[in-house]
């Protein structure tokens, strides 16, 4: 399952981070989620609870952005890449540009990155 992988390498991330801020608690982590992850949001979602089990993320939220795929082709043609009806789940998108059918470069929704961290700060 890579998305348990993934997922206990951010959560290790913000742990981290966490306790640069010395933060008690951590009550909500928005993540974002490109479309050419091809990582499963329910797959993130149930690594994600059985990974903050017993740690300073023990009950928070998880908000899952999803962002657009994004290609561009030498030929000026640039845009969003929606899978295709006929796409077999999960597997990775042919990047066929749509105007030239040239191959093209993936320029965005490769991402899942930590966006946002809603933390407890001690009052000091
Ligand atoms: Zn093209």
């Amino acid at each position: 399952m890579h998305e348990f992988s993934v997922m206990s390498q951010m959560i290790e991330g913000i742990i981290e981070e966490s306790k640069k801020w010395n933060a008690t608690k951590v009550e909500e982590v928005i993540l974002e989620l490109g479309e050419f992850t091809m990582l499963g949001e329910e797959q993130l979602r149930f690594a994600y609870e059985v990974l903050t089990k017993d740690n300073i993320l023990k009950g928070s939220k998880l908000t899952i952005v999803p962002v657009k795929g994004a290609i561009e082709c030498d030929c000026g043609f640039k845009g969003d890449m929606s899978p295709s009806e006929d796409t077999p789940h999960r597997s990775v998108p042919i990047l066929e540009c749509p105007k030239c059918g040239n191959l093209a470069r993936i320029v965005g929704g490769r991402e899942c990155t930590v966006k946002n961290l809603r933390v407890v700060v001690p009052d000091v």
